[in-house]
């Protein structure tokens, strides 16, 4: 039988049949993970074969079928773990505020580099539009510049007020669409605005890698009653960077990608390099200071967890 795997707790998983059945399966002893290494072998978004028990309604995971892609996130703590949070996104939506609380570039900046990375396409939700003043408007009509600017489509939602609301609806409608961002922007609020009744699981459930502690965080596939999915991952507030070479890193910036050839050294850092086609393009005002600001800081594994 063939499913679709929409809850993971750890040990068991929650698979969907083509006909809407729900089993809960465990996973076949020897397993081909195709090559990558995490926690969990089967991810929410999963496409997998399995088998029933006769008579039984629990089953045995035997095949995982080969992803579109997915999205991984690394422990802080427990370094070497790594663990896929989604398979088969259609859409990462980031929820942001620039007040109450401000999400930095730096944070939207690190999720932009990983969904390019991880090849998902992605989108700003910029939530609480009801607080602004004009001036205040205007800053942020200046930031969704910056970011539609480099292909990544922008909302300006109320979720308070249910403002836009019905925008994202269109965008998540028959989507597999993966939902995150710091706790307090408003996530459960917009959930709740675009499906009134809805919950998400945040702050039910602590986060795996906070103070080294190991729970196991529970990842949901929610059916959206306009049809799509939404991936509910409670917890995680930041997608992981893994497996990104320095030398890579300015590919997943889009705007540094379209110049990469004209630097004067094909191994260019894009750091202090002569003839550096990138440093001119900040320098004349083509790239954001505060993109090039985040380069140098995942460029520097620097921490930024704000
Ligand atoms: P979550 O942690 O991301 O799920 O955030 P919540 O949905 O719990 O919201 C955090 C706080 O922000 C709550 O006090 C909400 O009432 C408030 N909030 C959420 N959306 C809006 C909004 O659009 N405007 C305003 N002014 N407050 C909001
Ligand atoms: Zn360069």
């Amino acid at each position: 039988m063939r499913g679709l795997v929409t809850k993971s707790t750890g040990s068991w998983y929650q698979v969907v049949d083509e006909q809407g059945n729900r089993y809960e399966c465990r996973i076949k002893g020897k397993f081909r993970t195709h090559g990558i290494k995490s926690t969990n072998p089967v991810a929410v978004g999963d496409w997998v074969d399995f088998e029933l028990e006769p008579g039984q309604q629990n089953g045995l995971i035997t095949e995982l079928e080969p992803r579109k892609n997915y999205i991984i996130r690394k422990s802080v703590n427990l370094s070497k773990q790594t663990q896929i949070i989604g398979a088969n996104l259609d859409q990462a939506l980031l929820v942001v505020t620039l007040a109450s609380p401000p999400t930095s570039t730096g944070f939207i900046d690190r999720f932009l580099v990983t969904a390019e990375a991880y090849s998902i396409p992605a989108v700003l939700i910029f939530n609480k539009l009801d607080l602004f003043s004009e001036e205040g408007l205007e800053v942020l009509a200046e930031y969704m510049a910056i970011y539609e600017n480099l292909g990544y489509p922008c909302y300006a939602v109320s979720a308070l007020e249910g403002d836009h609301i019905e925008e994202l609806r269109d965008l998540l409608t028959d989507k597999i669409s993966l939902v995150s961002g710091h706790s307090g922007v408003g996530k459960s609020t917009l959930v709740n605005a675009i499906v009134p009744g809805m919950a998400l699981k945040t702050g039910e459930i602590s986060d795996w890698s906070d103070k080294g502690k190991h729970t196991t965080t529970f990842a949901e596939m929610i059916d959206l009653p306009f049809g799509g999915k939404l991936i509910d991952t409670p917890g995680i507030r930041e997608l992981g960077i893994v497996d990104i070479e320095k030398q890579e890193l300015s590919h997943f910036f889009p705007e540094m990608r379209a110049l990469l050839n004209q630097c004067k050294f094909h191994n260019c850092r894009h750091i202090n390099e002569p003839g550096c086609a990138v440093l001119t393009a900040v320098e004349e005002g083509e790239i954001e200071p505060s993109r090039y600001e985040s380069y140098i800081s995942i460029y520097n594994n620097e921490n930024n967890r704000n």
